[in-house]
């Protein structure tokens, strides 16, 4: 899967203009803070984070709340062990209890951009403490650290954010580093749209913990094994907003993956990442298809299985005269979803066989910037768009048959 975007709905109500009061109106309770009181707040609360300051940390918050204390304490172990490498806070305008939305952009080690989640704090009296912590209302994305204890692992190129306590975060790290390895070997420097090397993995503990993570409608994201996740709220497409972090997060349903399997899945989101797919104008067949591309090879009886499915596929349902939509790969049964992954990987396996692979990096390059596909695919290896797909169905037909 390549990208999830959560797209946020501003529903705005017209009506006529109220005639003026007759009497001034009151003015704010003298406890709810201004603005800029807490916009202060949340600079000296974002400064003892990334500074280590844990007493300057807590201080930010109401003394005396034993709620909020248990959780300033798991945020203060979260970020500690995460080390952010930036953590901002912005706050929006206060309601008369005081309570605004914030908006929090951070990034750890190992993120080739900022992660931004947006949340919902209430401030109190002159010096604006912290008195309440909500997350965004649902369907917005919840960070890792928020409401669960985090173990991090790191482990070469890799870094594991593990939700709750277990064995597997050493595992999950191992994985991430030697895919991380694999996608810089197979993925030239001319494909890695800015990714320095490194890869942040989140897992969560549970299904509901990966929605929240994710945020949307509860179970979008279920049929997923894993997500390349660009985190949090914005829109990667926009060329205003700055890079967002792309992170791996896996399903928890994956744990139980043969390792080999995990493997390939990891090989697969990381070359999404190193392509910053978050972004990509290219059709899904050509960003999934290539993905698997990259993975297949380490794994080579998985490799076999895929083939022998393939094959089987088309003797089963024909070959398609189309490739894969988009919409291939968001919806449909599991069965679906891996035949539109099956295709597409056998299409981007014809271009490198019949034109080589430099024209391939040249198609996913020209198509990824937003080049058509037809144009894309003539200039960089020469066949139009038409013309391949009818060979591309050959190919599988023969495969099937033989
Ligand atoms: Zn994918």
């Amino acid at each position: 899967m390549t990208v999830v975007l959560v797209t946020w709905a501003f529903l705005v109500t017209g009506c006529a203009a109220p005639a003026p009061p007759a009497t001034p109106p009151p003015s704010r309770p003298a406890e709810v803070p201004t603005r800029a009181a807490a916009q202060q707040t949340l600079q000296r609360l974002a400064a003892a984070i990334l500074d280590r300051r844990q007493a300057d940390f807590q201080a930010e918050f109401a003394a005396a709340d034993a709620v909020l204390r248990t959780t300033t304490d798991l945020w203060w172990a979260n970020l500690t062990a995460l080390r952010p490498t930036r953590f901002a806070l912005v706050a929006g305008a206060l309601d008369d209890a005081g309570t605004g939305e914030v908006t929090i952009d951070w990034a750890i080690p190992g993120d080739s951009g900022t992660a931004t989640h947006r949340a919902r704090f209430t401030f109190a009296g002159a010096a604006a403490r912290l008195t309440a912590l909500r997350p965004a209302d649902p369907p917005g994305a919840r960070p890792v650290w928020w409401s669960d204890p985090i173990e991090v692992v790191r482990q070469g190129r890799a870094t594991a954010v593990i939700v709750g306590a277990g064995t597997t975060g050493r595992a999950w790290a191992d994985r991430a580093d030697r895919a991380a390895g694999r996608v810089l070997a197979a993925v030239p420097e001319s494909l890695r749209r800015g990714w320095s090397g490194a890869v942040v993995i989140e897992v969560p503990a549970t299904a509901e913990g990966y929605d929240r993570l994710l945020g949307g409608e509860p179970g979008r994201q279920s049929g997923y094994a894993a997500v390349a996740w660009a985190e949090g709220v914005a829109d990667p497409r926009d060329p205003a907003t700055e890079r967002i972090a792309v992170r791996v997060v896996v399903n928890p349903d994956a744990a139980g993956l043969d390792p080999r399997a995990a493997d390939l899945l990891l090989t697969h989101e990381v070359t999404h990442l190193a392509r910053y797919d978050a972004g990509s104008a290219a059709p899904l067949w050509l960003v999934e298809g290539f993905a698997d591309l990259v993975a297949y090879p380490s794994e080579p009886d998985l490799l076999a299985t895929a083939e022998q499915n393939l094959r089987a596929t088309v003797r089963q349902v024909g070959a398609p005269t189309a490739l894969p939509a988009d919409d291939d790969f968001r919806a449909g049964s599991d069965r679906d979803l891996d035949r539109a992954y099956l295709l597409a990987w056998s299409a981007c396996l014809l271009i490198s066989e019949r034109y080589g692979a430099a024209a391939l990096h040249h198609f996913v390059a020209a198509a990824g910037a937003g080049t058509g596909v037809d144009r894309a695919l003539r200039s960089a290896a020469g066949v139009d768009l038409t013309r391949f797909t009818a060979d591309w169905r050959q190919s599988l037909i023969k495969d099937a048959g033989s």
